[in-house]
């Protein structure tokens, strides 16, 4: 079973599109949907915005629906300069970057006992990176900083990259990625530039979020032929 995670309804749509959707599922406040892409069996939701939510929906679809994998497409705001509208990039990590337990000495982003980075799956990570040699379009990697917050503002943008070294920001991948640290599933987070998570990304954001989606969706299906369950 391939869990697919989404956190906007309409991140997935264009996902729920390329499949073909066998069971649905109402559970924990949220819809899962059962479906097959070339005898593969998935399980796919969106979570809802946030840390939490997607925390959550990860969570079932690790301990409920039995997924062995994690893949999550969606948008993302742009730290480094090289990411336009519209392009793609793969977390070589996650990390959350509203956690601060810095007057107890600690780092930004570590929770005792926990860790400030999550890997993502390598394996998966290099299967992308020939699937964009293939479709030969730009697929870049980084590190991708998570909060309840949507950045707006190039100061704050500014910290998150010189703290975490991160390449963009969104408000799902830090805790999707200590979710699947913590079962021990491989995770693979991609998403399509929907702003530069400056002032005026809100407006930006409205814009291109379904554009985005669709190219984040894209290649998700296209990676998903090279993927065993
Ligand atoms: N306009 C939406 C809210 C979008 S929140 C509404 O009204 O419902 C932004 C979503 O896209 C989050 O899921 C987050 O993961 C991602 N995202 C894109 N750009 C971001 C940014 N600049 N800062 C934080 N998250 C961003």
């Amino acid at each position: 079973m391939i869990g697919i995670l989404c956190a906007m309804r309409e991140e997935l749509e264009p996902v729920l599109e390329k499949v073909e959707v066998t069971e649905i599922i109402e559970y924990a406040r949220n819809r899962f949907y059962k479906a097959k892409f070339q005898n593969k069996n998935l399980i796919l939701a969106y979570s809802k915005i946030g840390k939490v939510n997607s925390a959550t929906t990860a969570t079932i679809m690790i301990e409920k629906f039995g997924a062995k994998k994690i893949l999550f497409s969606g948008v993302a705001g742009a730290i480094d300069s090289d990411l336009k509208i519209g392009d793609l990039i793969i977390a070589t990590k996650t990390t959350q970057h509203d956690v601060d337990l810095r007057v107890f000495g600690y780092e930004p982003g570590y929770i005792p006992e926990s860790r400030v980075f999550f890997d993502c799956d390598k394996k998966l990570n290099d299967i992308a990176k020939k699937v964009a040699n293939k479709m030969g379009i730009k697929l870049k990697e980084g590190i991708i900083a998570s909060g309840d917050q949507f950045i707006h503002s190039k100061e704050k943008k500014e910290w998150i990259r010189k703290t975490f070294g991160a390449s963009a920001i969104d408000m799902e991948g830090g805790a999707v990625g200590c979710v699947t640290w913590i079962f021990d599933v491989p995770f693979f987070m991609l998403r399509a530039i929907s702003d530069t998570a400056e002032e005026g990304a809100g407006v930006d954001f409205d814009k291109f979020l379904e554009e985005s989606s669709e190219v984040s969706a894209k290649f998700l299906i296209q990676m998903l032929k090279e993927i065993n369950e």
